[in-house]
């Protein structure tokens, strides 16, 4: 079992050489050779035009699987920054690790990233490995896919937490097919159970919870969604040690190349799952056009506008700003639901807001039952009317 070359296949044309993120082959008398460096990544085989390279992984036995120990995450920048989503899985990695007794290990990698390493350690990382190299500054799926492979073949983590963003949706799958294990799209909740990780999620369209686990295989692997897990106090006390793995990267050699990275939110607005202040409009708004008073607020305040599903499947806003258990889990310090009634559904995605204000012209709508504050009343005349006053009382200070 290992990493095989195909000698009668393999034409020694190279590409796996380029696609090695480790330099562990090379090519000699037209064969690829593989070093002993080599992590088992996969990278070469999935490049490999010729099905020259078999890579066969063994099937872990019970002895096998205690080998395996410490929780990692896979750590989201966002420009110069920490995404926020990689705090919140941090700390809940501390608390799965603490009850197992295990460390808990941050994998970065980007260009320049060490100084992120004291950051994430106050969140209770005790590892941060590294790997820094000029062509993973801009995500790209096969590179990041092969790094994290190796790493993950090298030093047997136990749990590997990824978030459920773009990114990660993207990652996660890829190095679970890559490692050929199981992953849990989407949790909701991680926990421990008779030293498993117990891994929750919506299933059948929400109407059960699903708690799995993965006892055969390892590393347990799981995408938790943004705003699910509470970011715990930074210990700025801390540090963590750090592994540095350096990695060739064939810039040329690249399967996927990024043409362009178009924003979606203006200059210096937050994303929806990252925003402070969201204004949501319902089936109430009555039309696409009508957002536009929610826009204006939004503007007023330093907001961001969300959704509910029926409006979104009226087709007046796009669904990447859909709030709710199909849509995005949101927890900003104000929510604004405008014209929305609060099925358990949207409730779900936004309960964990730190203030919410509803606006509904029916008394016996259920989003008054978890809102902070509850105007009955026509949003056409409140948002307006709340908008000028804002405006006014925002300009004397
Ligand atoms: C599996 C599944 C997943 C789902 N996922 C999601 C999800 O992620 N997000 C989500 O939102 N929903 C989701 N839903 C749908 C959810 O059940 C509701 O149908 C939906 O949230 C209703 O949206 P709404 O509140 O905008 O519309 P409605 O329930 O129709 O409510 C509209 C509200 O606007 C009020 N209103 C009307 N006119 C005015 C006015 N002029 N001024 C003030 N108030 C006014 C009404 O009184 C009413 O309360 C899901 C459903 C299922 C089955």
């Amino acid at each position: 079992m290992g990493i095989e070359i195909v000698l009668d296949k393999c034409t020694g044309c190279a590409l796996c050489v380029k696609a090695c993120p480790f330099a562990a082959i090379k090519v000699k008398d037209k064969k690829a050779i593989i070093e002993a460096n080599c992590t088992l990544c996969g990278s070469c085989v999935e490049i490999c035009k010729f099905d020259a390279i078999i890579l066969e992984r063994p099937k872990l036995s019970d002895k096998d699987l205690s080998d395996y120990k410490d929780v990692w995450i896979f750590v989201e920048l966002r420009e110069k920054e920490i995404k926020k989503v990689s705090l919140e899985l941090a700390s809940k990695a501390r608390e799965i690790a603490d009850t197992l007794g295990e460390r808990v290990g941050a994998v970065i990698l980007g260009g320049k990233v060490k100084h992120f390493c004291d950051d994430i350690a106050g969140y209770g990382v005790d590892i941060a490995y590294i790997t820094e190299n000029e062509n993973l500054v801009e995500y790209n799926t096969n590179n990041y896919t092969g790094i994290l492979t190796g790493l993950i073949m090298k030093y047997k983590p136990n749990i590997v937490i990824f978030p459920a963003t773009h990114l990660g949706r993207d990652l996660a799958p890829r190095v679970a097919a890559s490692l050929k294990i199981g992953l849990t799209a989407d949790c909701t909740g991680l926990s421990i159970k008779d030293g498993l990780l117990l891994q929750t999620r919506p299933a059948f369209g929400g109407n059960i919870m699903a708690d799995i686990i993965t006892p055969n295989t390892r590393p347990q692997m799981a995408t938790v969604r943004p705003n699910v897990m509470k970011v715990s106090n930074p210990d700025t006390s801390r540090n963590a040690e750090i592994i540095s793995t350096p990695v060739e990267i064939d810039s040329k050699a690249k399967r996927i190349i990024i043409k362009e990275v178009v924003k979606t939110t203006k200059e210096g607005v937050k994303s929806l799952d990252e925003a402070d202040i969201i204004i949501s409009g319902g089936r109430g708004m009555g039309s696409s056009e009508n957002f536009k008073i929610l826009e204006e607020l939004a503007d007023t305040i330093n907001g961001v506008v969300g959704v509910s599903r029926a409006a979104v499947d009226a087709g007046w806003r796009p669904r990447s700003d859909q709030v709710g258990q199909s849509g995005k889990t949101v927890s900003p310090k104000l929510y604004i639901a405008c014209g929305i009634s609060g099925k358990i559904q949207h409730q779900v995605g936004m309960k964990g807001s730190d203030t919410i204000i509803a606006i509904n012209n029916d008394p016996e709508a259920p989003i008054f039952d978890i809102a902070d504050c509850g105007i009955v009343g026509d949003l056409f005349e409140v948002i307006p009317a709340l908008n000028e006053e804002l405006k006014k009382n925002l300009s004397k200070n």
